[in-house]
């Protein structure tokens, strides 16, 4: 049940006991005192109560080889750069929001593998990737939200909970009233930017097997059929360097393919974005943007709907992604029981989540009215 220790980025034993914060330096000192004591999820066991873990913030740190943290220092400054960008309302290039993009990848996967160490791999599940492996490789999307400005502050969301730790696809990351919702998945939005995209995904004993169709070289509106936030920045773009199935590099030869793309070499598409539900726009590779949108909730009603939209994010993915194909029933038993579980968990976070926003939203006639009609 205990995993050895590995480097988060390679997956190999740290050679040296060199550490890398999964959640950077920079981001804690810009959000308040870096000693601060946060909780981070639950303590979990068998059979006793899960207690609420508390750590110094800047005590949040995981084994890495130096070579590897150094390796990756370049794309901290470069996100750490755009991000301080973006809140100081100043344009963003179209590379440096897929640079960005990488970062969410690097925190996201880091924040798993973080989890599954304080775990002590409690849901039994062996990482077969680890940062270096992910970064990049997979469609994303990001909705980037505001709430009414108060305290400075940092908080993670959807990262401690059994439907992340199967399947590392979305969580959330706020900072200061910006909000960032992050999916990473195969083919995510490959089919509706009108990128080659797979007919269905079947995982089967052997491996996921699917095949792979020619793009539709259009764009469907909406780029992803889930329910979005109604004030929010949405960024998408198609990867394709490897995906989930065999490659048929022939089907990326096109010229559709070649103007939708920031380096069609490496497979990096182009970043599409729309703001506040406006007109879904392909940045060009040194084309500018400013990243605005409004604030809708105050931060407790923000942080309460991230929770229920990150939860169904994770919901929807498992849903549409996978079909079980062929594999021996005490492996289908296996992952049925753990996708049933992670269902569960994320219904009820989500109820119970919006029962919060809707006690919140009384409370808050309440203060503005003086009276209520209950
Ligand atoms: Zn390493």
């Amino acid at each position: 049940m205990i995993t050895t220790k590995f480097c988060i980025f390679c997956g190999k034993p740290p050679s040296d006991k060199n550490r890398e914060h999964i959640i950077p330096r920079w981001l804690i000192e810009l959000t308040g005192d870096p000693k601060r004591h946060v909780r981070l999820g639950f303590k979990k066991a068998f059979r006793t109560k899960w207690s609420e873990r508390q750590f110094a913030f800047d005590q949040f740190v995981f084994p890495a080889c130096e070579i590897c943290n150094t390796k990756y220092s370049a794309l901290e400054s470069k996100a750490k750069s755009t991000m301080l960008a973006i809140f100081d309302d100043k344009p963003v290039s179209s590379t440096e929001i897929s640079t960005l993009l990488d970062w969410f990848d690097k925190v996201r996967v880091g924040l798993w593998l973080a989890f599954h160490l304080l775990d002590k791999n409690i849901y039994d599940i062996e990482p077969q990737f680890h940062i270096d492996r992910r970064i990049g490789q997979f469609d994303r999307l990001l909705i980037i939200e505001r709430s009414k400005p108060e305290d400075r502050f940092l908080n993670i969301t959807g990262t401690d909970s059994p439907a992340f730790t199967y399947t590392p696809c979305a969580f959330g990351i706020s900072v200061n009233g910006w909000h960032f919702t992050n999916v990473s998945f195969s083919y995510l939005v490959a089919r509706r930017l009108g990128f080659p995209f797979p007919r269905k995904v079947v995982m089967e004993a052997r491996g996921t097997h699917a095949e792979l169709v020619e793009g539709r070289n259009r764009v469907m509106h909406p780029v992803v059929q889930f329910p979005l936030p109604d004030r929010c920045v949405s960024i998408y773009q198609p990867m394709y360097k490897v995906g989930l199935v065999p490659h048929r590099s022939e089907l990326y030869e096109t010229d559709y393919v070649r103007q939708n793309s920031l380096d069609h070499q490496q497979g990096v598409g182009a970043v599409f974005i729309e703001q506040n539900g406006g007109v879904l726009q392909r940045l060009e590779p040194e084309a500018t943007v400013q990243i605005s949108t409004d604030a809708k909730f105050d931060n407790f009603e923000q942080l309460a709907r991230m929770v229920v939209t990150t939860c169904k994010l994770q919901n929807w993915i498992d849903d549409e992604m996978y079909i079980l194909g062929k594999m021996p029933p005490e492996d289908k038993r296996f992952i049925k029981s753990h996708r049933h579980l992670a269902r569960r968990v994320n219904d009820i976070l989500i109820s119970h989540h919006e029962e919060l926003i809707k006690k919140h939203q009384s409370e808050l006639r309440i203060l503005q009215h003086g009276r209520t009609n209950i």
